[in-house]
Formats: structure tokens, C-alpha cells, sequence
């Protein structure tokens, strides 16, 4: 019998995302010192990090699936987006001639 609990409600739009209420699950169990696996393969999480923003991700070394960057906080995590820190800077400009 499966009891992987893969039929969360909403946010399975995008497959090769770990949604929210999943990745603030992993999370809570990861600083609990838990190991965490990826719900779609078992496979090993690893968590980056980015510092500037302080925020985190989870990734699944095996299948690629990511979380969300989330700020952690201790009600639970805080979804920041795609990238934090990741845009283009905006400083960064073309001149036309
Ligand atoms: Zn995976």
C-alpha cells in the first residue's frame, strides 16, 4: 500500500515543483534534523541556500524537482517567488546608439 500522501489539494500545476504546504513539511522535519526525500522520488533533498536574501530552497539531487526560495520563520516558511536574488540586476543596461 502507497501512503505517500501524493494527493495534496492544489499547486500540482507545475510537476517539477514541490509545493508549499509540502516543502514547509520537509522543512519542519529537516530542522528537526530529519532526513528529507523528495515526494515524487524518494530521492535526496538538498537544501540551497541564499544567503543575501536568506531564503531556501529545496532541491531534489535525483529528479531535479524544487521548491519555491522561502524565508523560514517559526510559524512556518514564507514563500519569497521564483528568485530573490536571482533577477537581473538592474543596473544592467543596453546603450543604443
Ligand atoms: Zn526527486
Amino acid at each position: 500500500m502507497d501512503a505517500d500522501g501524493n494527493d495534496l489539494p492544489g499547486d500540482e500545476d507545475s510537476p517539477n515543483v514541490i509545493s508549499a504546504a509540502t516543502a514547509s513539511r520537509l522543512w519542519d522535519k529537516f530542522r528537526e534534523g530529519a532526513g528529507v526525500t523528495c515526494p515524487r522520488d524518494d530521492g535526496p533533498l538538498a537544501v540551497a541556500v541564499d544567503g543575501a536574501a536568506k531564503a531556501y530552497r529545496l532541491v531534489c539531487t535525483s529528479c531535479g524537482m524544487a521548491s519555491p526560495w522561502f524565508g523560514s520563520s517559526v510559524t512556518g516558511i514564507a514563500v519569497r517567488g521564483p528568485s530573490p536574488t536571482l533577477v537581473p540586476p538592474p543596473d544592467v543596461q543596453r546603450e543604443s546608439d
